[in-house]
């Protein structure tokens, strides 16, 4: 992959396969959960939480010990290397569950949010995250209910994260699509965006996708791995050059 070793704007974009190389379970979990019996929109929607917050409570702590018990894998390390060691890098995802920045990257475009913070349903204000009772849903200084910040069925994107994302997007030079089925819209046009605008579109996700007849380059194999090789790959050709240092 040429580009990726050159000067170039690079922009990734992650998405749930780089979480599940984790361990982090997929929504609700496997059908044994004792959350599969929900809907989606009964755990994650305004409908949901006003009809049942403590529920929709109960589930996001849920979610929260098996994120934090989660750590991050070879993928979200080179990605955060990457963002060191490239001068125009823009990360992506449509993650909330804060392991891009656990494994070190510092500008990370959260497309859904972030499942460690927290806001006002009435005002808007940050909430800390705080432990949640089940018998006391938390309150703002408002007095409005706190919820989760991150992205509801139902729910626009936050209007700055998806401004940035197709400016960057549409200014790339190489785009890589990791692990995202590109089915979630609307980030599943970052691509054809960047495609469109003559970037050098690269996949990597374990299947096919709609993505994968437009990339100029396909891995359909665990991000961990193909992205732990293209990092080696770069540290072999910088090594070769005289006066470059590599950490
Ligand atoms: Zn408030």
């Amino acid at each position: 992959m040429k580009l990726l070793r050159d000067n170039a704007r690079t922009v990734v974009l992650t998405g749930a396969g780089v979480s599940a190389e984790s361990g982090v379970p997929t929504f609700r979990g496997g059908s044994d959960s004792l959350w599969a019996k929900f809907s989606p929109e009964e755990l994650a929607s305004i409908d949901g939480f006003m009809a049942n917050p403590t529920l929709v409570w109960e589930w996001y702590s849920w979610r929260r010990k098996l994120i934090g018990e989660a750590q991050p894998n070879p993928g979200h390390e080179v990605l955060a290397k990457l963002e060191k060691h490239l001068s125009k890098f823009t990360l992506v995802t449509q993650n909330v569950d804060n392991l891009h920045q656990r494994a070190g990257s510092e500008q990370v475009i959260e497309l859904h949010g972030n499942i460690h913070k927290n806001k006002c349903l009435r005002c808007g204000r940050p909430a800390p995250e705080s432990a949640f009772a089940t018998d006391q849903i938390p309150k703002c200084s408002c007095g409005g209910m706190i919820r989760p910040d991150v992205v509801w069925f139902g729910e626009l994107l936050p209007e700055a994260a998806l401004n940035a994302a197709i400016v960057a997007a549409g200014s790339a030079e190489l785009f890589m699509s990791i692990g995202t089925s590109a089915l979630v819209f609307p980030a599943a046009d970052l691509p054809v965006i960047a495609k469109r605008r003559g970037a050098y579109l690269v996949e990597i996700n374990l299947e096919e996708t709609r993505i994968s007849p437009h990339a100029d380059e396909v891995f359909h194999a665990p991000s961990g791995e193909v992205l732990s090789a293209l990092w080696d790959q770069i540290r072999v050709d910088d090594k070769s050059r005289p006066n470059t240092v590599v950490d």
